[in-house]
């Protein structure tokens, strides 16, 4: 598991899980913009890795918490590209 990771953390656990699977990713240049890039196969191992990730009491979070939150952090996200980058043609100018 990776030193940053916080297992009791729901929004945590999910976005990290959604980020490794490449269900999505960070823009790499505006790291507040979270894009939408795996198919459902990739949101479906999101989840599965999820469930598998121990809070620190060892218990895991269950799958209805885990479906709402990856459902809405997915809802949240930009689909395919980041709007900011397209609003500025160069983002490194
Ligand atoms: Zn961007």
């Amino acid at each position: 598991m990776p030193a940053d990771l916080h297992p009791d953390d729901l929004t945590h656990v999910v976005r990290n899980a959604l980020e490794t699977t490449r269900a999505t990713m960070v823009c790499p240049f505006h790291d507040d913009v979270i894009i939408r890039v795996g198919d459902d196969a990739a949101e479906g191992h999101a989840f599965e890795r999820a469930k598998r990730i121990p809070k620190s009491d060892g218990s895991t979070w269950g799958g209805q918490a885990l479906r709402d939150e990856i459902r809405r952090q997915l809802g949240a996200a930009t689909d395919g590209r980041c709007p900011k980058c397209d609003a500025a043609p160069d983002p490194r100018a």
